[in-house]
């Protein structure tokens, strides 16, 4: 029987998702809970919880009712549902009595099959709470209920009712939040502790981590954002006036960016929010309110201005980006400023020390030599085994080197200001300064002035926050952030210990790109502009029509046929009927284009060749290169034309080619045969022979 129930709703998934296969632990959570069982679902943001109701309520005879703590995700949800042909609505205080009673009729006829509902509007729909009507109960955003989470609402505490009044209909509580106190809680508070607990991996693969050090930032995110230019994304940073200021920079500088925080009124922030999920805003510069309830799939990035001020916090912001599987960058920047700063917030507040230790932890991961996610998942408790290939670290190892000089000279400035002065005021004296910070204390005199001309500040600074995390000096943040020592330090300054460090990385382009050149996603762009009518004429945001991953497998597989249209992850059948034409169209208006140039192209040399012109003189009326020239010349011989390629090259120069291609393993490049030839055979000749011996 079981077997039959997963086969319906993997079928399901395809006409209503356009889903080929479950994901990671997916079946076996619908499958538990089509067997009316309860279950704890654990699962990282974006790794599709919501699947894991949305299709047994699909198969079920009553209702579905899902909770849910916030009414514009519910929203949000529902009209996704309905876009996919589901029926579904939510229930709240907003509506008018008439809706409300309508929606009621609607579940006593069983005309639903998923009710969205927030805690606080249970009390309203009384008459229908019974196994009558509900056949399955999904708690989202589970960890709501406990006041260990970091989301907690009372109004989720009332929740236990709901097993105890329904007690065979299963209730399947929903969380991305893992540690294990909280669990526990879930499971007491919702009155099912036996509810069977599916953990699945945190590690979101597809996103990549990088940290950079916080050197005009600005630039580096300009930079950034010049590569990723109708990308949207999340910038954030620690205070309003920081967002403000960003997005104020970030327009100027011809981005569409909008500041989201907590200072302004609900109505425009629902604005700002709005324009963003309907991607008409790129970029929102917001403080850490702003993300939880977003259900954008195609955020592609998100920069940390500030460090995050722990682990928790920053694994949920990047989260928030790549949900719909394609890659996605999270990019950190890392200064000593916002240490100080959290440093100083942890010491007024409650619960000091565990705060610092989270920050400490905060930092080490900023400050790591070795793979990134593996210390981001090891805090969470799981290891991986193997680095990641797919971090800032992995994609570019540091390399170490002897510092034991450099440290030794950093250490000397600071015992001789007597360690009252902070890290800009070393490296001034170290790369002998001129100005009033030095001169107003006589630092000028100083054996140690100067002596470190040699390195550049940032690359001093680099070298003097590794001192700082490997234990040798301290900030003392009650004296001015004055740079103090350990008594590690002796052991370099007077007992000459080794000293290894990392050495600075140039300024790297950085992140790694989310599409192919411009060129090629020429056609993904086309679609977008497609997608982005059918929202605007549908009013549902933009992903909810196709997300971006539905999209580059359209570009990939270019469908000619509504057959082929709706075999495309993501396609559902109500979709395919709907859009497949649209679609299909754009694709091939983009193929003929594409076809027309290219044997133009090909067509033109002919024609000049043809004429008996050189292949020099075709280059130089073309306006090509001679290579480019000769590439069209053996295409076209290739395809078959007449073209007397022998001209251009020698019997024995073929026969040189013909050998070494018996040699090599030949895949298409011509370098290896070029290297091989020792240098001596033009790349147009080779291109020639190669022609002629594959005829
Ligand atoms: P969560 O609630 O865990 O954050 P969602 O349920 O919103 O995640 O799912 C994230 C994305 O993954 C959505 O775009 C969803 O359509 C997609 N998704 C879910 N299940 C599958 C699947 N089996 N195959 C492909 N995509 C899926
Ligand atoms: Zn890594």
């Amino acid at each position: 029987m079981s077997a039959q129930l997963i086969q319906n709703s993997l079928s399901h998934l395809k006409t209503y998702f356009g889903y080929d296969s479950f994901r990671t632990h997916q079946s076996e959570i619908i499958e538990h809970v089509l067997n009316k069982k309860d279950a704890l679902v654990v699962m990282p943001t974006g790794g599709g919880k919501s699947m894991c109701f949305q299709l047994p309520a699909l198969s079920f005879e009553g209702v579905t009712l899902v909770i849910s703590p916030l009414i514009a995700l519910m929203k949000d949800q529902v009209d996704g549902l309905k876009s996919n042909g589901i029926e579904a609505e939510f229930f709240n205080s907003t509506q008018t009595p008439e809706t409300q009673q309508e929606i009621k009729s609607k579940v006593a006829n069983k005309e639903l099959k998923l009710l969205y509902t927030a805690p606080e509007s249970l009390s309203g729909l009384q008459e229908i709470l019974n196994e009558n009507y509900i056949s399955c109960v999904a708690v989202d955003e589970a960890h709501c209920i406990s006041s260990w989470g970091h989301d907690f609402r009372p109004s989720y505490q009332q929740l236990g009712f709901l097993k105890r009044s329904l007690p065979n209909t299963p209730v399947l509580a929903l969380t991305a939040t893992a540690d294990k106190t909280t669990r526990k809680d879930i499971l007491k508070q919702l009155s099912i502790p036996k509810a069977k607990v599916f953990l699945s991996s945190f590690d979101r693969e597809n996103i990549f981590l990088e940290v950079r050090t916080a050197n005009q930032r600005l630039k580096q995110i300009e930079n950034f954002l010049l590569k990723r230019k109708d990308e949207s994304g999340i910038v954030y940073s620690l205070s309003r006036k920081s967002t403000e200021k960003l997005a104020q920079d970030l327009t100027q500088k011809g981005f569409k960016a909008k500041a989201y925080h907590a200072g302004l009124d609900a109505e425009t922030r629902t604005k700002i929010q709005e324009e963003f999920v309907y991607d008409k805003t790129q970029i929102i510069c917001a403080t850490v309110a702003f993300g939880m309830g977003i259900d954008k799939s195609n955020v592609r990035w998100v920069i940390h201005y500030n460090m995050p001020k722990n682990i928790e916090g920053y694994y949920q912001e990047i989260g928030r980006s790549g949900r719909d599987g394609l890659k996605a960058n999270a990019l950190m920047f890392h200064s000593y400023a916002d240490v100080i700063q959290y440093k100083r917030f942890n010491e007024n507040g409650s619960n000091q020390e565990v705060q610092d230790a989270k920050l400490e932890r905060m930092k080490q991961f900023a400050e790591a030599t070795s793979c990134r996610r593996r210390i981001l998942l090891g805090y969470f408790g799981e290891h991986l085994t193997e680095n990641c290939g797919f971090c800032d670290v992995c994609k570019n190892p540091p390399r170490f080197i002897d510092a034991r000089l450099i440290a030794q000279k950093a250490l000397s400035a600071v015992a001789r200001v007597k360690q009252q002065e902070p890290i800009g005021v070393i490296i001034d004296i170290l790369r002998g300064a001129k100005n009033a910070g030095v001169y107003d204390k006589g630092y000028q005199e100083l054996s140690t002035y100067g002596i470190g001309t040699d390195i550049s500040w940032k690359d001093w600074q680099h070298y003097i926050l590794q001192l700082i995390n490997l234990g040798y000096i301290e900030i003392a943040f009650h004296r001015k952030n004055a740079l103090e020592f350990t008594p590690l330090a002796k052991q370099v300054l007077f007992e000459g210990e080794q000293v290894w460090l990392t050495k600075p990385k140039a300024e790297q382009a950085g992140g790694i790109e989310t599409k192919k050149a411009s060129k090629t996603s020429n056609l993904f762009n086309q679609l977008k502009q497609l997608r982005m009518q059918i929202s605007v004429e549908e009013n549902i945001p933009p992903y909810l029509v196709f997300n971006d991953a539905t999209l580059k497998e359209m570009e990939n597989l270019r469908p000619q046929s509504e057959e082929e249209f709706k075999s495309i992850s993501g396609v559902n059948s109500l979709k395919a009927e709907k859009y497949a034409d649209e679609f299909i169209e754009v694709i091939n208006l983009f193929n003929t284009k594409k076809r027309k140039k290219k044997t133009s192209t090909y067509q033109e040399t002919y024609r000049l060749y043809k004429e008996g012109k050189s292949i020099e003189d075709v280059a130089e009326e073309r306006n090509l290169k001679t290579t480019t020239i000769i590439s069209h010349l053996c295409k076209l011989y290739s395809e078959g034309k007449s073209i007397a390629l022998s001209e251009h090259i020698s019997d024995s120069e073929v026969r040189e080619v013909e050998n070494v291609l018996k040699k090599i393993d030949y895949e298409g490049a011509l370098k290896p045969i070029f290297e091989a030839l020792e240098e001596k055979m033009s790349y147009g000749k080779i291109r020639i022979a190669i022609a002629m011996l594959d005829k």
